[in-house]
């Protein structure tokens, strides 16, 4: 199929053109983030959701893909498919923003103890920008064509839901969008818009490591291989696989998030356990990294004396999040106009993202953009004092609390995104590319034993 001709899109969709209620806006947002709720336990905010899209009589709405994904599919006249991407779940963290909207909520965590929850991601925030973008599209249906899908996705947090919702049949759903877009608040500047072609977003590996030791009564340390020493040494020794193996001008990160061993103060354990957690953008850097921490890992247990081998489990791997030239140059364009001065560079984040693997399932370019919601007061004064790292909350942080001012600047971006790609003409790819950049969230043991370093056994 050749190039699809671009869409009309007339006048301004600006949600300050009275198309969109901004007390709805705040209050809707508000109701989100007092109840935030964990990945792939979404279930009241799905019913939120769905309750906000009953007014939409022209959008086809589809739920529980996936576990609680949603998709909401407007078709309306010759024009390229665009997709606008949403998360929604929350974080185990308990908010200490103060603000009487904060959330008081608690739930079940995966191992059946109760947690607080917060929106401290901004995935509240999210879902409230592409829930205003839709009145707003809604309300200019006769002003552009083309067809325009919201998918609004949970588990983000735990890198599972995007990929839930592909193998649960995404691709027959919806129609196959042209390009695909999505936003994430991040601190910065209240309203500033940031967006980059390439790399913006790293990949991530995370690998759950288990050392194996001999236990024995903590008086008796000479019958043990202790593994408490053993996952010490290990977690330092790791540090030096970015210091010492990557070329200072590359971009890595290896950080042993967890380490759990023991439960008596009289035990030496017989085992000890590990969570790394590794970001890169250059696929050939994190073999090499993944090569280097299997090593370290190996020799550090052989020069131990561990009589079993350390067990590697990667329980998670997301590719990079790398814009599109083509669809960056079309929807900056747009930002430029839309937002002036507060259009700006993104700097590459060092976080990453599910939300590639919809894109890359339907083998079509994508763009993933930010936008800043620390109070602007709050910024000048932490940049001035030369303190933005220790005084600025960013995602994930339990003080993490989006600038209300921004929430119409979210509505404008996701729309003014949407409408500037329903004017692009976006070569349609063959079905064997689609094959080719599709990245499994979780490895197979193939994937795995590719990056394998032999070391000879440890008896
Ligand atoms: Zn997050
Ligand atoms: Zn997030």
């Amino acid at each position: 199929m050749g190039p699809l001709n671009g869409g009309r899109v007339d006048g301004d969709a600006s949600p300050e053109g009275g198309r969109l209620d901004l007390e709805w806006l705040e209050n809707i947002y508000k109701e989100f983030h007092q109840e935030p709720e964990l990945s792939t336990a979404e279930e009241k905010t799905a019913a939120r959701i769905i309750r906000e899209l009953t007014p939409f009589t022209h959008w086809k709405v589809t739920t529980n893909i996936g576990g609680y994904g949603i998709t909401a599919v407007l078709e309306n006249g010759e024009g390229p498919t665009v997709l606008m991407r949403a998360d929604f779940d929350g974080l185990p963290v308990a908010e200490k923003t103060g603000v009487d909207y904060a959330s008081k909520h608690s739930q079940l965590d995966a191992q059946g103890q109760r947690v607080p929850t917060m929106h401290a991601c901004g995935h509240d925030h999210h879902v409230t920008s592409l829930l205003g973008a839709m009145h707003v599209l809604d309300g200019t249906r006769d002003k552009w064509t083309g067809t325009v899908v919201a998918l609004f996705q949970p588990a983000e947090e735990a890198s599972i839901g995007a990929n839930g919702m592909v193998n649960d049949g995404l691709g027959n759903i919806i129609p196959r969008p042209d390009v695909c877009l999505a936003q994430h608040i991040v601190a910065g500047p209240a309203g500033r818009v940031f967006s980059a072609p390439g790399p913006v977003m790293t990949s991530s590996t995370t690998i759950e490591i288990t050392l194996y030791g001999r236990g024995a009564h903590a008086s008796m340390p000479h019958r043990s291989v202790d593994p408490v020493v053993l996952a010490a040494s290990t977690v330092m020794k790791l540090q030096t696989v970015v210091s010492r193996e990557v070329p200072p001008d590359q971009f890595a990160v290896v950080t042993v998030a967890s380490v759990e061993a023991g439960k008596a103060n009289n035990v030496i354990p017989d085992s000890a356990k590990i969570s790394l957690s590794c970001r890169f953008y250059d696929e050939a850097l994190r073999k090499k990294c993944v090569d280097a921490i299997k090593r370290i890992v190996r020799a550090e247990a052989l020069s131990m004396g561990a009589d079993r081998e350390p067990n590697f489990k990667f329980v998670g791997m997301l590719g990079a999040t790398n814009n599109s030239e083509d669809v960056f140059k079309m929807v900056r364009g747009s930002f430029d106009e839309a937002f002036g001065d507060e259009s700006v560079d993104m700097e590459p984040w060092t976080a990453s993202e599910d939300f590639s693997v919809i894109p890359k399932s339907f083998g079509v370019p994508y763009m993933l953009w930010t936008v800043g919601i620390t109070p602007r007061r709050q910024w000048d004064r932490a940049e001035r004092a030369g303190r933005l790292d220790a005084d600025i909350p960013t995602n994930h942080n339990p003080a993490f609390l989006p600038d209300l001012t921004t929430l119409p600047v979210g509505v404008r971006a996701a729309a003014v995104g949407v409408l500037s790609c329903l004017q692009g003409s976006w070569p349609r790819p063959d079905k064997s590319s689609e094959d080719q950049t599709y990245l499994p969230t979780v490895p197979t043991d193939a994937d795995i034993d590719a990056v394998a370093v032999e070391t000879s056994g440890a008896d």
